[in-house]
């Protein structure tokens, strides 16, 4: 996703809230500035994030 569903901000200025490994790949906990939530799965992060 690439836009926010709400409002239409793109995902890529979203807040990250919290950033979870898991056996699947980086599970991301996103909010936009709109208030709206969800959930991203990254499989594969090339690189580790800076926090
Ligand atoms: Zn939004």
């Amino acid at each position: 996703m690439e836009f926010c569903d709400s409002c239409g901000h793109p995902t890529a200025l979203a807040e990250t809230e919290s950033a979870h490994h898991t056996s699947q790949g980086l599970v991301r906990y996103r909010r936009c500035a709109c208030g709206h939530r969800w959930v991203e799965l990254a499989p594969f992060l090339p690189r580790p994030v800076r926090l």
